[in-house]
């Protein structure tokens, strides 16, 4: 398989070219230049796959530039019980006898959904690092959720440094206490003392020196990852084989969304003839998606415009992903593709589609539906009244939205991106219980912790990755 840019650039690389990439030169994302189809023979022989071997299954018709050994080596160290806590990785149950199921994908080391995509990146960065007899230094900056999944997946890997950049005290004692008491030498915690916004602008600027970047090999293992929406792909396949008895059922999904990746994943499931009725995109009151779902119109939004939420892992002003479904949409044409995300974006800071394209959204499956903080306590303790589970904040927008969209005959897998443990704040609020943890999670934040505080200054986080690459 070889993968193009969505903005008109056909040079056509392989796997392991994009693997450390992010966005493709021309400035658009990668994918494939055909999805694989899988024919009902594939699909009935999956079905009794364990998740780690159908996870082998998928990621072989995507990759052809690994030995298929050492392929399914990697994807066995990154998906197993020891990491994920249960055989089945992902498991799916319903709630009560409603047509409503629920999907975890929050069972990895820290309990949210990115996880699923980082364990698999970890083992990936360190086979091609090492084939290629080279070093990477991932630089990020994080609110929570994406640095801590990228720390665990990159902890003691060969060939990998990890400089985080966190806004000092302002994540919540759990978060902190997650990120900060890994004592691994390769990773590296940043307080910057300021807001996330100066912790990313940091980002930006050493990103943009492109002598520093590749005088230190820095890199990133942001959303738009080409390997990080395939490794999710993944998880389709396997909840739609535990909410079905045979292939000739259908299913929806219903996607708590903020970047797009995750339900992007679910198009490519689509695509590759995974028997999938409805995409339902759930989003916060950061509702860039569903106004677009809704009008046609995508238009991204400033930061005074961009809400903090108690899902805030959803509170985003743009989506970064979104540009690989239109341009399926659009009949692959990248050219237009980038008219509208490089140009009008630019100028206007929107767009919109035709009446004609916006009709043909339809043909994909995708709906789309809003869920407000009410929303979220109403969802979180009604579900856990009626059905005695206790959901997240970023689960409940997605239960609220199926509920809303969930047809007869047709069960609604709801993605579960996130365990409660992680918000307990607003499950107080909601319910007035305190969520439980997994054991091994217990007495966190007494752990010794190991973080540099800094200033907001650019000069500063350099001298430090100079010092530390020595
Ligand atoms: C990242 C994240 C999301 C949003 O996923 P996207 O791929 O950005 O759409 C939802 N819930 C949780 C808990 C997350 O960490």
């Amino acid at each position: 398989m070889k993968y193009i840019s969505t903005r008109g650039d056909k040079t056509e690389r392989a796997f392991c070219e994009i693997l450390l990439e992010g966005l493709a030169p021309d400035g658009g994302l990668y994918l494939p230049v055909a999805y694989p189809k899988v024919d009902a023979a594939t699909l009935a022989r999956w079905r009794s796959l364990s998740y780690a071997d159908l996870a082998f299954e998928i990621l072989s018709l995507y990759i052809d530039d690994i030995p298929a050994a050492d392929l399914r080596t990697l994807v066995g160290r990154a998906y197993n019980a020891e990491v994920f806590g249960t055989p089945e990785i992902v498991p799916v149950r319903r709630l009560g006898d409603s047509g409503v199921l629920v999907e975890a994908l929050s069972n990895g080391p820290t309990l949210a959904f990115k996880d699923m995509a980082m364990q698999l990146l970890g083992q990936l960065f360190e086979y091609e690092l090492g084939r290629r007899g080279e070093e990477l230094n991932i630089l990020g900056a994080t609110s929570g959720d994406t640095g801590s999944a990228a720390e665990y997946a990159m902890r003691g890997k060969k060939g990998v440094r990890v400089f985080m950049l966190s806004p000092a005290g302002r994540m919540s004692p759990f978060q902190q206490a997650q990120m900060y008491s890994l004592q691994d030498e390769n990773i590296h915690n940043i307080a910057v003392e300021g807001v996330f916004d100066d912790a990313q602008d940091i980002v930006k600027a050493v990103s943009n020196d492109l002598a520093f970047k590749r005088q230190y090999k820095i890199g990133t293992v942001n959303s738009i990852n080409w390997a990080r929406l395939l490794a999710q792909v993944v998880y389709y396949f396997a909840g739609y084989f535990q909410a079905t008895k045979s292939n000739d059922e259908r299913v929806s999904f219903t996607v708590p969304s903020g970047n797009f990746g995750n339900v992007c994943a679910g198009h490519v499931a689509r695509m590759m003839g995974l028997p999938v009725d409805k995409l339902v995109v759930a989003t916060n009151e950061n509702d860039v998606l569903d106004e677009f779902f809704r009008t046609g119109t995508y238009r991204v939004r400033g930061s005074a415009e961009t809400y903090e939420t108690s899902s805030p892992s959803m509170d985003i002003s743009k989506a970064s992903n979104f540009e690989r479904f239109v341009f399926d949409l659009l009949g692959r044409d990248g050219a237009r593709t980038k008219a509208l995300f490089g140009d009008a974006i630019a100028r206007d800071g929107a767009f919109s589609i035709t009446t004609d394209e916006h009709a043909a959204i339809a043909g994909y499956g995708f709906q789309s539906g809003r869920s407000t903080h009410a929303d979220r306590l109403d969802t979180i303790r009604s579900t856990y009244e009626r059905f005695g589970d206790l959901i997240d904040t970023h689960t409940a927008d997605g239960v609220k939205v199926a509920f809303e969209r969930v047809a007869a005959g047709v069960p609604m897998i709801v993605l579960e991106t996130a365990l409660p443990a992680k918000f307990a704040e607003t499950i107080r609020e909601a319910t007035g219980q305190e969520p439980g943890r997994p054991a091994k999670l217990d007495g966190i934040e007494a752990l010794p912790k190991r973080f540099t505080v800094m200033k907001p200054e650019t000069a500063l986080v350099k001298a430090y990755i100079e010092r530390h690459c020595a």
